[in-house]
């Protein structure tokens, strides 16, 4: 049976600050969606990471398909409505346009979808971040698909030791490249290297039959021609049998590694993965990502069971602490702030920026008008004398 999950969400307001929605806004999305979606959804669950609200839907209608975008766009307007009456923070900030128009991609919300012919027990994980970037996923991805230290199965599985094929995203360019593994293995590594610009879009099975794992690559700043927030990435990953185990998948995650976000999406903090429905943290928006983990049949979900919820994730949750204490320690100097271009509340920055060249001149003329002033003060003074 050919069945499509998508999994859209968006930041359409936070309680106190960039937080979690409220409990009111949720019940206001999850009403619209119960209400609206018969004859349109097989299922569908709706949650939380930090201020993002996912919609998780299952359909057989595809990919793309605007009835299945505009349910989610229409949710969410509807729950600004609620985020406005309670004066949240950020109302429907991630709304980028007044009127829906055929997909929600380009118009604020983050989008991963899949269309697949549904195994007996398909299983599949959504990642999804807040206070951070699509390029976050990078590193996981890589060690998920590519790195045989952090996951033995592409040695032992047959068809991962096949290797797959990645799908790069440039954000800047809107544009595609393929990459095979092994072949295209340097040019993927190279890349990944600079996930503020080269982004996994997508990752398909060797002969191109499956698509194993979709992931969202807006970048809000280049829809908006301004920095309206952060694009808090979400991906959906399938596992078992022929495609990472569920642990493989999850484990990736277990080294939380540095990625740009957090406060004001103007500093690089450790990826901490975090329990269901979690809210981002008051000390200085930790980078967060859950894992929602979902069992599916005949488009009808089993979850989701919390992928990190689990007692020994509170190991990777204390060294995410402590990584962001190393980074926070060293305030506002880069690494621990992003390159100017990446800077997003950057039109102060740009002020700041502007006010200093303005004071830039030739080491010369100032030490020339040092020289002439004291040349004149003494002169002054010896006059005095
Ligand atoms: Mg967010």
């Amino acid at each position: 049976m050919q069945i499509t999950v998508s999994a859209i969400k968006a930041d359409i307001g936070g309680i106190g600050g960039h937080t979690r929605p409220s409990d009111e806004l949720l019940e206001t999305v999850r009403n619209f969606v119960a209400k609206n979606s018969k004859g349109l959804l097989i299922d569908h669950y709706i949650g939380y990471t930090g201020d993002d609200i996912h919609i998780i839907m299952t359909h057989t209608r595809g990919v793309d398909d605007e009835k299945i975008h505009k349910l989610a766009w229409d949710a969410f307007t509807e729950g600004t409505k609620t985020a406005k009456e309670q004066g949240l923070y950020g109302a429907g900030q991630d709304l980028l346009k007044d009127s829906f128009s055929g997909n929600v991609k380009g118009m604020g919300p983050g989008v991963a979808e899949i269309e697949m012919e549904e195994r007996p027990s398909e299983v599949f994980c959504i990642f999804a971040a807040d206070k951070t970037e699509p390029g976050a996923f990078n590193f996981p991805l890589w060690r998920m698909f590519v790195d045989a230290r952090s996951n033995s199965g592409l040695l032992i599985n047959e068809r991962l030791a096949e290797g797959v094929v990645f799908r790069i995203m440039d954000v800047m360019t809107g544009k595609v490249a393929e990459l095979k593994m092994w072949q295209d293995k340097a040019e993927l590594e190279a890349a990944l290297m600079y996930p503020g610009r080269y982004v996994v879009h997508s990752v398909v099975s060797a002969d191109g039959t499956d698509q194993i794992v979709s992931a969202s690559t807006d970048r809000l700043h280049n829809i908006a021609g301004t920095y309206v927030g952060k694009d808090d990435p979400i991906a959906i990953v399938r596992t078992q049998k022929n495609f990472p185990a569920t642990e493989e998948a999850g484990s990736a995650f277990n080294d939380p590694h540095y990625v740009a976000g957090n406060t004001r999406g103007s500093h690089h903090m450790p990826l901490m993965p975090v329990k269901l429905n979690s809210a981002a943290s008051l000390n200085y928006s930790i980078p967060i990502v859950s894992c929602l983990l979902f069992s599916m049949h005949n488009g009808k979900l089993t979850g989701p069971h919390d992928g990190f919820g689990t007692a020994d994730w509170d190991l990777q949750r204390m060294w995410a602490a402590e990584r962001a204490m190393i980074m926070r320690n060293q305030g506002f100097i880069h690494p621990a702030t992003l390159v100017p271009d990446e800077l997003e509340y950057n039109k102060g920055y740009e002020a700041r920026m502007s006010k200093l060249e303005s004071k830039f001149r030739n080491l010369e003329d100032i030490m020339n008008g040092k020289t002439k002033k004291a040349a004149t003060k003494a002169k002054e003074a010896g006059s005095k004398r």
